[in-house]
């Protein structure tokens, strides 16, 4: 048996380049690394790249690595190197015994720097971060050398060893590459290699009172790990030139090349961990795992299935420019792979109390409901019709417009897999709302149809009083009002709507008593998945996305 391989599978600019590598012999397997800081939650975004890496390994000869880029201890904790892997292997992946850490190289990268120095690329800089900065220049003017540009070699090997040492406070020096101030490029303009941090390190303790830079760290992982193909966003594109230098200057293992890609962005979405840091911060959202995060801790716990969000990422493609994703396409996919998994219940979100007049007091009886009408399989279920019943609120109108098809004074529906029912009388509060219809029911259209064959216009959910129970439903919305919202002041864009509290709406019992955590169709309404939140006497659902994409007919309608 063969397995699906590359030829099934979207091709990309990524792919094509290592297909045409393997053509050429260049490698006998790819290997690709998904490289988290270990410094938040992961987002959609990151999802992209994980199954960007990871996919490409399954379909070509090649594993891929997980490995955690910590090289800033006063930001990483363990917690987020926790998260990380759960998120990586709900979305379907698995690094098998590949699983690295920057800090495992953290003495050969020391090494390395020394070798740097001792080669006279390498100096130790005694300027504030400040100076640093300005005398780095600008686009149009070269940057200014360091007076401790010239140092000797053994005076910046001295003073390399006592930064490591730990002899000096945090900020005072750094050791940088001696490449050019006059680059074209900034991030050659002897770029920081070392910095001095007295911190505490998730793994190596309180070993190294210096921390390597990004830059200097991550090409030389890469090229410890043998990683092929180093894929990453298009900010970096300016690095590589850099990346390239320190694989020159190094006497690293192997040659792994650095390839970028568009970052994925989606309309009322922001993919920074910046900001979903401070979104959590702020209390402007209850947790890293907020359904309304674009985290994949909030997906999951949102009721999103791993499945709709592979989806979305095939269907997104790899490009070279960057882009922004429409919503509605993420909002697509999940629709499409709940209504096509997910099995159908009845849930009334704002109940509007039924009592039918001509059945029996005491009297209820079992009807079958289908668990899914596309697939048989799903079986079927009992549901309890009785005299006392909860429809929705929004399916009664007492003075309908013409086109109002659904239950009024005198009018005829279909309760969903029951009876016709006709509304025959209405109650009211002091505030003069209706708090209770008064309905009859036609014996003869038992399981929903009229042996005089007439019609109704209107099929209704609904719940017996005395077999469903009530739950609170939360219900979201985008967690951003602008379509694009400003990463810089996020706060002023935010949803007051994004969060909608229903308390007293009530589901099937069986929903609430079974401890399913798959998401389930509530018909008419949604999928809706349980909450951690629930506690025995009060079920709580998260309603994981409409039926029907309402939320861009609004924007339409402006
Ligand atoms: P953020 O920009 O959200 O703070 P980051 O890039 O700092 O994220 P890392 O942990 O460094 O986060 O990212 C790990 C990998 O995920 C990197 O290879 C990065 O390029 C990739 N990645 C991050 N954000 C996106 C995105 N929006 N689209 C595609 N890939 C992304
Ligand atoms: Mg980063």
């Amino acid at each position: 048996m063969t397995e699906p391989v590359a030829a099934e599978v979207a091709r990309d600019f990524i792919r094509d380049i290592i297909q045409a590598d393997l053509d050429q012999g260049k490698y006998r397997e790819i290997v690709t690394r998904f490289p988290p800081e270990p410094n938040g939650y992961l987002h959609i975004g990151h999802a992209k790249s994980i199954a960007l890496n990871f996919g490409i390994a399954q379909e070509f000869p090649g594993r891929c690595h997980l490995r955690f880029d910590d090289t800033n201890p006063v930001k990483e904790e363990q917690e987020y190197i926790d998260s990380i892997q759960a998120d990586v292997r709900w979305l379907g992946f698995d690094w098998g015994k590949n699983l690295f850490f920057a800090s495992d190289y953290f003495d050969r990268l020391y090494e390395w720097a020394e070798q740097l120095i001792r080669d006279g690329l390498a100096y130790v800089d005694d300027q504030t971060q400040e100076e640093i900065r300005l005398s780095r220049g600008t686009l149009t003017e070269p940057g200014k050398h360091s007076p401790f540009r010239d140092r000797s070699v053994d005076e910046n090997l001295d003073l390399f060893r006592r930064m490591k040492a730990g002899e000096f406070p945090n900020g005072t020096r750094v050791l940088r590459a001696k490449i050019d101030m006059a680059a074209g490029n900034i991030n050659l303009r002897d770029p920081v290699l070392y910095r001095i941090l007295h911190a505490h390190h998730p793994r190596t303790g309180t070993k190294w009172h210096i921390y390597p830079s990004y830059d200097y760290a991550h090409g030389q992982s890469d090229a410890i790990e043998g990683i092929t193909h180093s894929i990453c966003t298009l900010e970096f594109e300016d690095h590589r030139p850099l990346y390239d230098w320190f694989i020159e200057k190094l006497p690293v293992p192997s040659r792994p090349h650095q390839y970028e890609m568009a970052r994925l962005n989606i309309t009322y979405t922001l993919l920074s961990k910046r900001v979903l840091t401070q979104l959590v911060r702020d209390g402007h959202v209850a947790g890293w795992d907020d359904p309304r995060m674009p985290t994949m801790a909030g997906m999951r716990r949102r009721g999103v299935p791993p499945a709709a969000l592979r989806e979305f990422i095939k269907r997104i493609g790899v490009a070279k420019a960057n882009s922004v994703v429409d919503v509605g396409m993420l909002e697509f996919c999940i629709r499409e792979e709940l209504n096509r998994t997910s099995q159908r219940r009845m849930g009334v979100l704002r109940p509007l109390k039924v009592v039918i007049e001509n059945y029996p007091e005491g009297q209820t009886e079992e009807l079958e409901a289908i668990n899914h009408p596309d697939d048989p399989s799903a079986g079927t279920r009992k549901i309890t019709f009785g005299r006392e019943l909860y429809i929705e609120q929004d399916d009664f109108m007492e003075s309908p417009p013409k086109k109002f098809f659904r239950l009024s004074p005198g009018n005829e529906v279909r309760l969903r897999y029951a009876y016709f029912v006709k509304c025959t009388g209405v109650i009211k509060n002091d505030a003069g709302e209706v708090v209770e219809l008064r309905c009859t029911y036609d014996p003869a259209t038992k399981g929903g149809n009229a042996p005089d064959g007439r019609k109704v216009k209107a099929t209704m959910h609904w719940l017996p009083a005395a077999n469903s129970v009530p739950a609170e439903i939360r219900i979201y919305n985008q967690l951003f009002a602008n379509p694009s919202p400003d990463a810089s002041n996020f706060a002023a864009d935010l949803n007051p709507q994004s969060l909608e509290i229903l308390a007293d709406a009530r589901i099937e019992a069986s929903v609430a008593e079974s401890n399913a955590t798959e998401p389930m169709q509530f018909e008419r309404q949604g999928y809706f998945v349980r909450d951690k939140d629930s506690t025995p006497g009060k079920p709580v659902f998260s309603r994981t996305i409409g039926l029907r994409d309402t939320f861009a007919k609004e924007v339409a309608k402006g």
